[in-house]
Order: C-alpha cells, then structure tokens, then sequence
C-alpha cells in the first residue's frame, strides 16, 4: 500500500513538472530566438538595414553562422524579390515619357552582382576588409548577377525606362572587366555605365554620388528610382523620387 501511495506521488510530481516544462513561458524562455546569437543577429541586421548602426567595420563573430544562413540559405534572395515586387508595383503607376529622360540609378556591387563569394572567404565581413584582395576578386570578373535585380533591370528597359549604372568601382583599374562582368552576367542595354573618375579621387560615396547625379539631372533625366545595397548610394543630393534599400550585413560603405 505504501510501495503505491509512494508510485502516485511520483507520478504526480512528474506530471506537475512536464507541465512546467511544456508551458508557453518556459518553453519561450529558453527556445525563443531573441536568446542567444541567432536572436542578436536578427537585432543586428534590423539595424543595419534602418541605418542605426553606421560605419562598421565587421560584423560581429558572433553572428557569423547566422549571417551565412541568411545570405545562402535563400532568405536574402526572398527580401530581395520582395522589394523588387514593391518596385514593380511602382513603375506600373509611371507614364513613362518617349522624350527618353526617364531614368533609374542602379547601384553595381552587391545590387546587380554580388561579392558574396568573395565574402565568403572573409568570414562573411567577420574578418576586416581587404583592400587589394577585394580588388583582385574584383578583377576576375566573376560576380555572379544577383537574379532579382537582373529581372527588375530587364523589366525597365522593357519598360522603356533609361538604366545608368553608378558605381564607386575606379574606372581607370576596373572599367573593362566589369563591362565585361555585367555583360556576361545579362546587364545588357543600361544607357551608361558611371565609374569613379580621378576627379571625383578621395570624395566619400554619398558626395561622388549625388554629384553624378546632379549632372544627370542637369542633363534632363527625371531619376524615378535609385536601387542601392548601402546607404550612401541613397543619400545625399537628387536621390530620385523613390529610392530601395537592398539589404547588406556584410559590409557598410560611407
Ligand atoms: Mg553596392
């Protein structure tokens, strides 16, 4: 009899503590994401891509495996499509002029084609950047095209829209191979491909930029939009009437 009363107090002490262990705010506790690594990573990106967190320079250890899982596990190609989905959304509602002045700005590196293998050899921007190495990956030419933009480029130009290229690439060094490089990846029929000039020599990003862009305006071109994957592509002077954000934990330029 006792041997039983003994069984039935075990039973409903183990009864009491799965329920303990099952409840929403146990199981919240040490399962939500906003513990640990992968919940600081989705914390970081956030504020990067708001432009919270500014001019960093590698993005924190901590967050290496989950930025590696964002950006190749198809999370990052999803964001894109979805503001390539807005974008489309947009240019529906533009009656696009035959006086061929209608204009988008589209960033290159990492809007059009991506770095990510080469990041990929640099802990994903855990590791400090490397100047001549990037620009030796720069001059393979192999940046693989970043296939949503790629479909949004061809649907302006089917739209009737004047595609000009803006890149802070040095045009003296890297001019031909990235002609090249866009060409084999499908960037095919941009109205002008802008490269950084001695001229615009030691001039931050969002300054370069907004110069090019004014010159266009001054040209006459109406900037409908302006892509980019930092915020220096998107600030500063003419912006456009509507500028896109593609997302970038990698790497921030200023
Ligand atoms: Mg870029």
């Amino acid at each position: 009899m006792a041997a039983r009363v003994l069984e039935l107090i075990v039973f409903l002490i183990l009864v009491a503590f799965s329920r303990k262990i099952c409840s929403r705010k146990f199981f919240w506790a040490f399962n939500h994401p906003a513990y640990g690594s992968a919940g600081y990573f989705l914390s970081w990106r956030l504020a990067v891509e708001a432009n919270n967190v500014r001019a960093w320079r590698m993005v924190p250890s901590q967050c290496l495996r989950h930025v590696e899982d964002y950006m190749t596990g198809g999370q990052y190609e999803r964001d894109i499509e979805l503001i390539v989905d807005q974008i489309a959304e947009y240019i529906e509602g533009i009656n696009v002029s035959e006086d061929g002045l209608d204009a988008w700005i589209l960033d290159v590196d990492d809007t059009c084609i991506s770095n990510l293998f080469y990041y990929r050899g640099r802990r994903y921007g855990c590791d400090p950047f490397d100047g001549p190495g990037f620009v030796a990956w720069a001059l393979r030419g192999e940046c693989p095209a970043i296939p949503p933009v790629l479909r949004l480029f061809q649907r302006l130009i089917e739209a009737g829209f004047k595609v000009i290229l803006v890149t802070g690439r040095d045009k003296a060094s890297l001019g031909e191979v990235t002609i090249a490089n866009l060409q084999s990846q499908g960037f095919d029929g941009y109205e002008r491909l802008i490269m950084r000039t001695r001229e615009y020599g030691g001039k931050g990003a969002v300054a370069y930029k907004s110069a090019v862009r004014k010159l266009l305006v001054e040209e006459g071109y109406r900037i409908w939009g302006n892509v980019g994957d930092q915020w220096s592509d998107l600030q500063g002077e003419f912006v456009g009437n509507r500028t896109f954000k593609i997302p970038n934990p990698l790497y921030f330029v200023s």
